[in-house]
């Protein structure tokens, strides 16, 4: 049973994302809408007067109503448009909806397959924050399976051209999606060309967890590199996006060709631009430099220096 890291200031609760007992995130609550234990993880839903409502799971942030598109965009339009033929897509994790909500609006996506591990998730984020999915449980393209991703990948006859690791930390039942086994099953279902992205967490808060996903992704794939994001309620930030394939191409899309994809969509994304595509995958010298095979990834043109 683990605590939830709620703690009085001035007569206040306040939500305290702990990160080894160093530092950490607070939030206020205004209103505390959901507080219970899954069978699987600890659930907190509240009101924050500036990020709108938020979900907490094993008192690690996930996801917050006003900043929720930055993430979620950037883990899916991202690998469809460099794609540029994504048809099967699979998201492991994702219990907000937010990812198949962006995923769906790729009108050449013919097919979602979801897998998550905690129904509780999905039926309170349904509940309480309707707009992170909004709607997108219902679209018919969608095939929902409650399970553990890692065993699904490992048994599933079924192949993608996109898969989407939108996980929670490896901590608890996320850890397993942090592994080589884990990793190697993921490709075992990509078909040929296909691209892998992974929440790849917090490298200047979470540098071990990070350096060991990545040790395992660049042994798997032919290329694995990471794209930046900064989320303001993930405290800690900047957060990278693994991105891994053995299919070269897919890392060096021109802007042209991501912005004629992206207008052929048909849709104007908040926070995502084929520019800012382009610009997240170069990284700072810390966080190129945490990512292995550097040196064949920058005499690659996969990353500079
Ligand atoms: N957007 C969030 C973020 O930025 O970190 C994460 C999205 S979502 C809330 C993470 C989901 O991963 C949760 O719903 C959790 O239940 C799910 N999850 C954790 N371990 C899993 C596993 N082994 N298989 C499938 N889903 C898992």
């Amino acid at each position: 049973m683990t605590k939830t890291n709620i703690i009085t200031i001035d007569g206040g609760e306040w939500f305290h994302e702990n990160w080894d007992g160093a530092a950490g995130g607070l939030f206020r609550i205004n209103k505390k809408l959901y507080s219970d234990q899954s069978a699987h993880q600890n659930i907190l839903v509240f009101e924050n007067d500036m990020f709108g409502r938020m979900l907490a799971i094993d008192n690690v942030i996930q996801v917050a109503e006003r900043d929720e598109f930055i993430y979620h965009e950037m883990i899916t339009h991202a690998p469809i448009l460099a794609h540029g033929a994504a048809k099967r897509i699979l998201i492991v994790g994702g219990g907000d909806g937010g990812a198949i909500r962006e995923v769906f609006r790729h009108n050449s996506v013919e097919h979602v397959t979801m897998v998550e591990i905690d129904p509780d998730v999905v039926d309170f984020c349904k509940k309480w924050m309707p707009m992170v999915s909004d709607g997108s449980f219902d679209d018919p393209r969608l095939n929902l399976i409650i399970g553990d991703g890692a065993k699904y990948v490992a048994a599933t006859d079924d192949r993608f051209d996109v898969v989407i690791v939108d996980s929670t930390d490896p901590v608890g039942p996320g850890a397993v999606l942090f592994t080589e086994e884990f990793y190697r099953n993921c490709k075992r279902v990509m078909k040929d060309g296909a691209v892998l992205v992974t929440q790849s967490g917090l490298p200047f808060v979470q540098r071990k967890e990070f350096t060991e996903a990545f040790s395992h992704l660049s042994g798997i794939f032919d290329y694995a590199s990471a794209y930046q994001i900064v989320v303001p309620g993930f405290w800690g930030c900047p957060m990278l996006l693994g991105f891994a394939s053995d299919e070269k191409a897919r890392f060096s899309v021109s802007h042209e060709t991501l912005r004629g994809r992206l207008n052929e969509a048909g849709f104007s994304a908040r926070y995502y631009t084929p520019a800012h595509h382009k610009s997240a995958f170069h990284l700072a010298g810390y966080l190129r430099d945490m990512i292995p095979h550097t040196e064949k990834l920058i005499a690659e043109g996969l990353l500079d220096d």
